[in-house]
């Protein structure tokens, strides 16, 4: 077995990451639920249209990360398979693609 340190902080790291994509995940679920309950206010029908597209997106991308945490993959861009840094990830949770690719997908 390794004692490397730096994969030892790792996996602790992505446990915490893990447990703060978890709760996230909650928090965008109820929010959905909330938004999904009909209030009959024809008024908040384009704001709550944005909202639930926009937080349809975030349970996504945040189950998505939690999906590849658990098949192991995580961190690994999906273009080039490069590891992505994890300062990026740290701003980025969700992110699937390294500097270098995703500016390639915005073109
Ligand atoms: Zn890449």
């Amino acid at each position: 077995m390794s004692t490397d340190i730096r994969a030892t902080n790792d996996l602790q790291w992505l446990a915490e990451l893990r447990t703060t994509l978890t709760d996230e995940l909650e928090v965008q679920k109820t929010r959905l639920t909330e938004l999904t309950d009909d209030t009959g206010d024809p008024a908040e029908d384009h704001t709550r249209t944005a909202l639930l597209a926009a937080t349809r997106q975030s349970v996504e991308q945040v189950s998505g990360a939690l999906q590849r945490l658990a098949d192991g993959t995580y961190g690994a861009c999906e273009q080039c398979g490069a590891s992505i840094p994890r300062e990026r990830l740290e701003i980025l949770p969700h992110a699937r693609f390294c500097m270098p690719c995703q500016r390639r997908r915005n073109g």
